[in-house]
């Protein structure tokens, strides 16, 4: 990135005032999810650190500056459900950054909480003790929109040296993601791994396994701090599922699931059980799978087709792949492949906690809960070209 960019964040000259004694006081950055799948975030001075989540303040934003909430009924509480020490004003780990829900006045949850209703589904089936692991793609992309790293006017050669790539002009934006792993571990996000991705300036990382809610919590916090550390370095990221149409790979949000049943010897029978099940609610998931899904899975590119549902051992072109090592030793966990990068995880995990285990009265994961009027939300989509 240019350096001479005047609103590039001078972190250098941040420093000497990170370091000034805070008196006590305990700075908590509380966010949350918007309406377009952004994080935004606010920060707030406690007086003391909390000893559990339940010690942090409920608050509040104008949800017509966000368009989640008409103006005439504009203020949304922000309810924290998890937090983690914030890499960014470190202070020992006593600062924190605070996951919160959204909720509306009438006591029901916004349009963007997606969390409340998964939560319940996932208490409701408790006992299963469904682990997640998410594998999280997305695409940096430079100040102007156009992928980092990418000639100005035109395009890199054809992919096949950038997967896992290493060297000048097969990766771009290694600075980016190795701050981001170390940031998230930090917080104590389950982070277990990046790659550089198959498109250059496409990279992965992945989350989990997390156990039931916790995993969109995670995952949720990472998005934030991947925004959040780009934006010193003048790049944006993307979780667009196909930034650039043609011959470029898309961008998922592989799904990695299992229960106790499929963890234990002979878990092979549950996973097969599982398959069935999916195999019969293929358009329920596709519907919170991510918006612009279908531009990403065209049957080319290591995905599968986007109306049909297909599972098998180590296949990439299946919906859902089922790994060498498991179908061998008869238990283990299967992939979603059908998730974009833009989806909600909240919403996927669950989706596939209700299919497996069942409904409950009152949860709905796929329409808004509340109808926001007045609001209207667009996708953010790079729009560059050179
Ligand atoms: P891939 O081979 O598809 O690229 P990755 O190694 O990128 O897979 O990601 C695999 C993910 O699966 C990781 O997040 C890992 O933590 C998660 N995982 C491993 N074991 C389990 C399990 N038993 N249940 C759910 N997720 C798991
Ligand atoms: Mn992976
Ligand atoms: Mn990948
Ligand atoms: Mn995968």
């Amino acid at each position: 990135m240019a350096s001479d960019d005047k609103f590039l964040s001078n972190t250098a000259n941040l420093q000497k005032y990170l370091s000034l004694p805070q008196k006590g006081s305990v700075i908590a950055e509380y966010v949350w999810i918007d309406a377009s799948g952004g994080t935004r975030s606010k920060c707030k001075t406690l007086k003391q650190s909390p000893s559990s989540v339940k010690d942090l303040p409920e608050w509040n934003f104008d949800g017509s500056s966000t368009g989640q909430a008409p103006g005439d009924n504009s203020d949304v509480y922000l309810r924290p459900v998890a937090y983690y020490p914030d890499p960014f004003r470190t202070e020992g780990g006593a600062n924190i950054l605070v996951m919160c829900e959204t909720w509306m006045s009438d006591g029901k949850p916004n349009a963007y909480n997606f969390r409340h209703d998964a939560a319940v589904l996932m208490d409701k089936h408790a006992k299963h003790e469904f682990w997640f692991g998410l594998e999280q793609e997305y695409t940096l992309l430079d100040a102007m929109g156009w992928p980092y790293g990418w000639p100005k006017n035109g395009f890199p050669a054809p992919q096949g040296p950038y997967y896992c790539g290493n060297g000048t002009g097969k990766v771009f934006g290694r600075d980016i993601v190795d701050a981001h792993y170390k940031a998230c571990m930090y917080a104590g996000i389950n982070i277990s791994g990046t790659n550089a991705e198959v498109m250059p300036g496409q990279w992965e990382y992945q989350v989990g396994p997390c156990t039931g809610i916790d995993l969109g919590d995670q995952l949720w916090m990472s998005r934030f701090l991947l925004h959040r550390i780009a934006e010193e370095f003048g790049a944006k990221v993307t979780f667009s599922p196909k930034p650039i149409p043609g011959d470029w790979n898309g961008a998922g949000l592989h799904t990695n699931v299992s229960t106790t049943e499929m963890r234990a010897d002979g878990g092979i029978k549950a996973i097969e059980a599982a398959m069935e099940k999916l195999s019969k609610r293929h358009a329920e998931h596709m519907k919170v799978y991510g918006e612009g899904n279908e531009a990403r899975m065209t049957g080319k590119h290591e995905t599968a087709s986007y109306d049909k549902f297909s599972w098998g051992v180590a296949n990439r072109g299946a919906s859902v792949r089922v790994n060498r090592s498991c179908a061998e030793e008869g238990k283990g966990y299967f992939e979603d492949r059908r998730p974009a990068s833009n989806a909600d995880p909240y919403q996927i995990t669950g989706m596939i906690v209700e299919t497996l285990c069942g409904k409950v009265e009152g949860v709905d994961l796929y329409a808004n809960t509340v109808n926001v009027e007045n609001v209207e939300n667009e996708m953010v989509v790079p729009v560059a070209k050179p």
